[in-house]
């Protein structure tokens, strides 16, 4: 049984140790391996369901809503001093 994403290095399980939910509902997430303690970082996001009417308004938000998670989670992710290629 696995708990969610597998370590990119070393195919592992890995845990969650910090998970925090965006105001626009985004939750940016950083995972740890049980097995080699590599750190990264994975966003979820949240699409919704939109009207056909706002659909173009409402993937324009959300990719706004997206870039600045990607922004985020890469500050956490260099904050550890560790991960990344
Ligand atoms: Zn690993």
């Amino acid at each position: 049984m696995t708990g969610g994403d597998l370590c990119p290095k070393c195919g592992g399980d890995s845990g969650v140790f910090d998970s925090r939910r965006r105001a626009d509902g985004n939750i940016v997430r950083r995972r740890e391996c049980k097995a080699c303690e590599w750190r990264w970082s994975t966003i979820e996001i949240h699409l919704g369901q939109f009207r056909r009417v706002e659909r173009a308004e409402a993937m324009r938000a959300q990719m706004q809503a997206m870039a600045a998670s990607l922004v985020e989670a890469l500050a956490a992710a260099e904050d550890t001093g560790e991960g990344g290629e």
